[in-house]
């Protein structure tokens, strides 16, 4: 690269990271005949990313919208059912409705078809683009400054770059889920069957153990430590001894252990600013309860391009539109989110525990599958 001109991207959106929600806003936008956009992420791909890499149904759906389910389901493995762990310690196998679709897709994967998908939709993706220094003419934001000096410039900029994101507007505390976890070959597991165990020890949250395919796991804890007092490593250890020690002692480790914070709140946004709007976890569109994130990641992306499209066809105001879509993401969202603060209240009462003791039921069977799914 020479000079400065030729140091700066040029487009009509920029789209700041390439997780699910930045890839979701920009096959959106693809979809609905938007060009000249631009994907920029600090990261080269396939890239890891620290997940558990659980598709819930409403992901899967979304995935289907944006044309990309098909190639996601040939990577991914196929769950038919949860070994739930209650408080109390009781044991439940919940088969998943035959319409039911749930999945894991290692994120590796899962983000890179959807990145392909975007390309396929002249979306240009820029690798390697660590964005730093936001660049705003007059209040309004006009680009961004990465840290080797390259610059992006846009009409408009979508945030993507999930939970450590440092161009958000709202500067509430925001609440936070630990987590830590590490991958595995050759634990046996039932096949088709994820696991979540609600264990005292990481009361109100839990640990997982996620099927990656036949051979391959993921096990981890999320737990809740707002003074930072547990060491991850400790606890995730008392947490394998007590669970999975028999499971994992023939088995290979892949990789470290990785811990990484998920970000929620309980209330949405600002989610723009003139020039900017807030999407995924970088708005901490996560769930309070699950931490899940990969599908409220995707479905804030495409409310985004929603109201992009809408303001690049001149129908309405740009602050008319990221108002909506930030009306949009709070309807669609917090009702859950609300739902994921009461179930972690439930979980100081037996409840889960009387309802696995009667979860050979196929009704109440059916009943706990559905309601677990749905909060
Ligand atoms: C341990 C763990 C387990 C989880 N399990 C699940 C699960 O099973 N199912 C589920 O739905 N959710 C899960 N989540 C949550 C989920 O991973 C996230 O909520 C989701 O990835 C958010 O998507 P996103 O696109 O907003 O951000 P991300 O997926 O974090 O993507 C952000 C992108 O931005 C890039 N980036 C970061 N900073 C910059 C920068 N400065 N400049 C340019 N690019 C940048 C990154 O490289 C990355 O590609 C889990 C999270 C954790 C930590």
């Amino acid at each position: 690269m020479g000079d400065t001109e030729k140091q700066t991207i040029r487009a009509t959106i920029a789209i700041i990271g390439a997780g699910p929600a930045g890839t979701a806003a920009a096959i959106h936008l693809g979809q609905l005949g938007v060009r000249d956009v631009v994907l920029l992420d600090a990261h080269d791909f396939p890239r890891d990313k620290t997940c558990g890499s659980g598709l819930s149904p409403r992901a899967i759906e979304v995935l289907r919208g944006l044309e990309v389910w098909g190639r996601v389901a040939d990577r991914a493995y196929r769950i038919r059912g949860l070994r739930l762990v209650t408080p109390g310690g009781r044991e439940a196998y919940l088969p998943a409705s035959d319409e039911m679709d749930v999945a894991v897709c290692l994120r590796r994967d899962l983000d890179y078809t959807m990145l392909q998908r975007a390309l396929e939709l002249d979306v240009r993706f820029v690798a390697n683009f660590r964005a730093h220094t936001p660049l705003v003419e007059n209040g309004r934001w006009v680009g961004m400054r990465a840290r080797d000096g390259r610059e992006v410039r846009a009409e408009h900029l979508v945030i993507a770059n999930g939970a450590h994101s440092k161009f958000i507007i709202n500067d509430e505390p925001t609440h936070e889920i630990n987590t830590i976890m590490g991958w595995w070959r050759g634990v046996p597991f039932q096949d088709g069957y994820l696991e979540m165990l609600f264990d005292q020890m990481v009361h109100p949250l839990y640990g997982w153990l996620f099927p990656e395919s036949a051979e391959r796991v993921n096990i981890g804890i999320t737990y809740h430590d707002p003074e930072k007092r547990l060491k991850a490593r400790d606890l995730f250890q008392r947490f394998l001894d007590k669970h999975y020690a028999a499971r994992i002692a023939n088995a290979t480790p892949i990789g470290k252990w990785q811990g990484h914070p998920i970000r929620f709140a309980y209330t949405l946004g600002p989610l723009w600013s003139p020039g900017r709007v807030i999407i995924g976890e970088a708005g901490r569109m996560t769930h309070p309860a699950t931490g899940e994130g990969i599908y409220q990641g995707m479905q804030s992306g495409i409310f985004a391009a929603e109201a992009l499209d809408a303001v690049l066809h001149r129908r309405v105001s740009e602050a008319a539109a990221f108002s909506r879509y930030e009306n949009r993401c709070r309807l669609r969202f917090l009702p859950s989110f609300y739902a994921g603060w009461a179930f972690r209240q439930l979980l100081r009462t037996p409840a889960l525990d009387w309802a696995a003791a009667l979860a050979a039921n196929p009704a109440v069977q059916r009943g706990l599958s559905l309601g677990l799914s749905s909060i």
